[in-house]
C-alpha cells in the first residue's frame, strides 16, 4: 500500500496477486453444482450468507440450473469481520431470511470458511429452526485457521492463511468487483 493509512488505497490491480483466476473458479463451480446435484433435492433452499458470497452464489445458482436443480434462495447477513482484516470473535445477524425453514432441505453458501463461527451460527440456527437437513457449500477454505470443529460438506478450493479479496469478497468495502480471487499485496 502506498501513502499513509488513512487514505483510501489505489484501486490497481498491479496491487494484487491473482490466487484463483475466473476460470479456474468457473471449472470448480461446474464441478461442485452437478455433485451438489447428486447429492441434493432439487428444491433444495440456498441461504446465502451477504455479502462476501453474492457472486459465488450466483454462479453457483446458474450452473445448478445447468445441473437439473430448481433451487430456492434467500439471503442472510452475518458478519465477523466488518470493515477489519481480523475476525472479531463474535458474529454478528444483521438481516435474517424470510423463508420458513421447517421441513425443507437447505444449502447454506458463504465465501470463506475460516474460524469457522460464521458457517457453525449459520448451520445450527437453521437446524433450531427446524430445517429437514442442513449441508453447506463454501468457495474457499481456510482449514487452517480453524476454532470451531466444522467442515463444509462442498469446498472449492483451499487457501492459505492469508486475507483474500475479488469475487465478490472485499477489503474494507473494496475489490468486490474483481473477476478472480487474489491477494493484496502489502509491500
Ligand atoms: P469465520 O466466522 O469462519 O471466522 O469467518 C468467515 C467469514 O469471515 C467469511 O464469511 C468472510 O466474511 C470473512 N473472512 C474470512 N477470511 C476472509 C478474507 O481473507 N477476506 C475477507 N474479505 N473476508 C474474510
Ligand atoms: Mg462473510
Amino acid at each position: 500500500m502506498t501513502g499513509s493509512s488513512d487514505k483510501p488505497m489505489e484501486h490497481n490491480l498491479s496491487q494484487i496477486d491473482v490466487i484463483y483466476d475466473a476460470e479456474t473458479i468457473a471449472d470448480r463451480i461446474e464441478v461442485l453444482s452437478q455433485k451438489i446435484a447428486s447429492d441434493l433435492p432439487e428444491d433444495v433452499l440456498i441461504i446465502v450468507i451477504l455479502k462476501g458470497s453474492f457472486i459465488f452464489a450466483a454462479d453457483l445458482l446458474r450452473a445448478l440450473d445447468s445441473s437439473g436443480m430448481q433451487p430456492m434462495v434467500d439471503f442472510i447477513t452475518i458478519w465477523s469481520y466488518g470493515a477489519s482484516t481480523e475476525s472479531t470473535g463474535t458474529v454478528n445477524l444483521t438481516r435474517d431470511i424470510t423463508e420458513d425453514v421447517r421441513d425443507r432441505a437447505v444449502l447454506v453458501v458463504d465465501d470463506i470458511l475460516d474460524t469457522g463461527r460464521t458457517l457453525a451460527y449459520a448451520k445450527n440456527l437453521m437446524t433450531s429452526r427446524g430445517a429437514k437437513t442442513v449441508h453447506t457449500c463454501v468457495l474457499l477454505d481456510k482449514e487452517a485457521r480453524r476454532e470451531e470443529p466444522i467442515e463444509a460438506n462442498y469446498v472449492g478450493f483451499p487457501v492459505e492463511d492469508v486475507f483474500v479479496v475479488g469475487y465478490g469478497i472485499d477489503k474494507a468495502h473494496r475489490f468486490r468487483s474483481l473477476p478472480f480471487i487474489g491477494v493484496v499485496r502489502t509491500s
